[in-house]
């Protein structure tokens, strides 16, 4: 066993705080390694508070998460001593469904989350806020050594959350896309909708966020709280990629959608959202869903970020800003992905 430095929520209820684990004896296939960066995804607060379903506690929340190989399993053949690696939102899954054939790991019945899931060892899994890694080489991502590291962490959750979608839905030349919230999965989504070559416009609560939205590339910018803006592009879009953590009204954003549009949900918001009939009936629109992104899907789009230079804007923090961060992320205060500087745990 190898032991591990922590931050866990010991209950749904309580602020994360220092904690000590062990991670597993690395396996013939596992690749363990010192984790450097963890990015703060809004799941993790999600998660940490049971908004979804009841956790397994203590949590050790992070699934944005890169580091150096320290030691590989003896049938290790993708991965050695020394490689910079990550790890996403997945550790394990069946390996035997159709999805897990095709490389939709993600929609496995049998996936196992990197944190607040239960291993295949009947052992709860640990996530990123932690010293160490230990993963089956599977589940192991290759990361360049040109890109800065701690900026390719968010990579790991809000960037292949947003370029599966697009990719899935083919969004490109000739698309006007809309990106609604200007958070961590918002502005992955403006780089690569942008990178794609689609007109992109962000829909966003936060008239302060206009500047930075346009040098993340976006084209246009539309503050949705002002009445004016938010008419300016009544049945304008092909797509909304809907990143928002909270509940919103979705009938204001299916009006924003042309014809045969459609409003891909990626944002997890814990209640339902109530689509009102006549808001997609007319217009032939569509609701779609998407989460995350498979293995092979993952690692493509880090080769494609390797290549085009693409990262998150980050802010740096200190392990003990933690729950500072969370208040701010609560707020739509992040710009725009928090990601821990693990050398201070
Ligand atoms: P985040 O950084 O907190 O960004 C969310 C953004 O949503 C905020 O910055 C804000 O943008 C906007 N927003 C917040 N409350 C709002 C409200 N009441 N009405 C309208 N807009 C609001 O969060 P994130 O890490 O990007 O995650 C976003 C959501 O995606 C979370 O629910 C998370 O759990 C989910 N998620 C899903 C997947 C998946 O696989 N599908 C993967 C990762 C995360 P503005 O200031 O611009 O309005
Ligand atoms: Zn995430
Ligand atoms: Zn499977």
């Amino acid at each position: 066993m190898t032991p591990a430095k922590a931050y866990a929520a010991q209950t749904h209820t309580s602020p994360l705080a220092p904690w000590n684990f062990e991670r597993r004896e690395v396996g013939a296939q596992d690749v363990q390694f010192d984790i450097n960066y963890c990015g703060v995804c809004h799941s993790d607060l999600h998660q940490i508070r049971n908004e979804w379903f009841p956790g397994i506690f203590p949590m050790v929340p992070g699934h944005e998460i890169v580091g150096k190989v320290t030691k590989v399993g003896a049938a290790v053949k993708k991965f050695k001593v020394g490689d910079l690696v990550g790890v996403g939102c997945l550790v394990d899954s069946c390996r035997g469904c159709e999805n897990c054939q095709h490389g939709l790991e993600q929609y496995c019945n049998n996936a196992v989350g990197t944190y607040n899931a239960t291993g295949k060892d009947g052992l709860p899994t640990y996530g990123g806020y932690s010293s160490v890694m230990v993963v089956h080489e599977d589940f192991t991502l290759k990361v360049s050594e040109k890109l800065n590291l701690a900026a390719v962490a968010p990579l790991l959750c809000a960037g292949i959350t947003t370029y599966s979608p697009l990719r899935h839905w083919k969004i490109g030349k000739g698309h006007k896309v809309a990106v609604l919230g200007l958070g961590g999965l918002g502005h992955m989504a403006v780089k690569f909708a942008n990178a794609f070559g689609a007109e992109v416009t962000v829909l966003s609560t936060s008239a302060g966020k206009e500047a930075e939205a346009k040098k993340l590339g976006a084209h246009k910018f539309v503050l949705t709280t002002d009445k004016a803006q938010a008419k300016s592009v009544r049945g304008y879009f092909d797509f909304i990629v809907d990143t928002v953590s909270a509940p919103h009204d979705f009938r204001f954003y299916l009006g924003m959608l042309r014809t045969d549009g459609t409003h891909i949900l990626v944002g997890l918001p814990s209640q339902p959202l109530e689509i009102p009939p006549f808001s997609i009936v007319g217009g032939r629109k569509s609701v779609a869903g998407s989460s995350i992104g498979g293995i092979p899907e993952t690692q493509e789009m880090l080769d494609y970020c390797a290549e085009k230079n693409i990262v998150s804007d980050i802010e740096l923090i200190n392990i003990n800003y933690i729950n500072q961060a969370y208040d701010r992320m609560l707020k739509g205060d992040v710009r725009y992905r928090f990601v821990i500087d693990m050398a201070t745990l």
